[in-house]
């Protein structure tokens, strides 16, 4: 297949694994800050291809892993109104809060469907106007560009019924927070690629420069992940710190300022709650007050309630690095991809999704 089979090619990738093994022994601890990198690294055995002394640590890179607890119960407790239809991308619908999921939610008879887009949403509104539609917003640089187009076009169409629960995120806060964490020790970043395309490989600099990290944005096929690894302990051995870009075929220095022009338009930052990471300055998104009649908790006047960790559950070490899933007692045995009891076992980037799907149990 073009395109995918020249970056997964067995000679390359053996080459670039002992290009790897050659460079020096020294011990690199390096965070893959997305979940798709998660996954990618999982599906393709990365991690058994590594010289022993390079570490991978998985970040806090899922929105739907991030998106706390409190979130998530408002999330349910809005599909019980009977005015409301919720729509939602599929990965959510799984996630319990401290009690139901939007799923449970559904087989008690809310309203709530999976949409591939929030013009999807859009669409329905304008179909049932006698009901408010309600998408779910969460996501991080890459998916909020279409969103804000999304209420743009709202206010085109005049379509009043639609809304969206703002749980939007952006990614440079929690890496300052990460950094400033002494808990975590990391020599260098694997930073998201979707992500980059709307951000820039710019958006890392301040990482480097004030915190002396080594950056580099990496794609997702197995020898983009390998080349990114390769640059990182170059970098690490060479006592650098460096942006580099290793995806280069679709992430540029500025990235997309189309994209970010939109997103500006419609949203402002916010302080925002993590999951394992608590509040962060600045680090999540709400409507501006032009478009704040789009905005389901100021319509409805929502309170997000506090949150708290399902009992048992390490997803929020997971997500800062400082555990990894067989850390948690019920990885595998009460929480299971069937009987998810943390986010981080039900999302498609979810990193004990990844453990269990690829097998390491223990
Ligand atoms: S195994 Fe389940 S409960 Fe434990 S950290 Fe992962 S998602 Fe949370």
């Amino acid at each position: 297949m073009r395109y995918v089979d020249e970056y997964r090619g067995r000679d390359f990738v053996r080459s670039l694994t002992e290009k790897l093994h050659n460079l020096s022994s020294r011990p690199v601890r390096i965070m893959e800050v997305c979940g798709t990198h998660t996954m990618s690294i999982f599906k393709h055995g990365i991690r058994q291809m590594l010289p022993k002394h390079v570490q991978l640590i998985s970040g806090p890179g899922c929105p739907v892993c991030v998106t706390p607890s409190g979130v998530i119960d408002a999330f349910v407790e809005l599909a019980t109104r009977p005015e409301v239809i919720i729509t939602t991308f599929g990965d959510m619908i799984r996630v319990p809060g401290t009690g139901d999921s939007l799923i449970q939610a559904r087989a008690a008879g809310a309203d709530v469907n999976i949409v591939y887009s929030p013009v999807d949403a859009l669409n329905l509104a304008e179909q049932k106007p006698d009901k408010l539609v309600v998408f779910l917003s969460v996501g991080f640089e890459t998916t909020t560009p279409t969103i804000a187009a999304t209420i743009l076009e709202a206010v085109r169409r005049k379509i009043d019924n639609f809304c969206i629960f703002p749980a939007n995120k952006v990614m440079p806060p929690p890496l300052k927070a990460l950094m400033q964490d002494p808990e975590l020790q990391v020599d260098g970043l694997l930073c998201p690629g979707h992500v980059s395309i709307i951000s820039g490989s710019e958006s890392y600099r301040f990482l480097v420069e004030d915190y002396g990290i080594a950056c580099v944005v990496a794609g997702f096929e197995p020898t983009d992940i390998l080349l990114s690894i390769i640059a990182l302990v170059k970098q690490v051995q060479e006592g650098k710190a460096l942006v580099e870009n290793c995806y280069g075929r679709v992430v540029t220095a500025k990235g997309n300022v189309k994209a970010r022009t939109i997103v500006d338009t419609v949203f402002t930052p916010v302080d925002s709650e993590w999951r394992g990471l608590g509040s962060i300055e600045l680090s999540g998104l709400t409507l501006r007050e032009k478009y704040s009649s789009f905005d389901i908790t100021k319509r409805l006047n929502i309170q997000i309630a506090p949150s708290c960790e399902p009992r048992g559950c390490r997803c929020g070490d997971i997500l800062k690095g400082i555990s990894q899933p067989p850390d948690c007692p019920i990885f595998g045995n009460r929480c299971t991809p069937g009987t998810p009891v943390g986010p981080c076992m039900v999302s498609s980037e979810g990193t004990c999704a990844a453990w269990y799907k690829y097998g390491f149990l223990n």
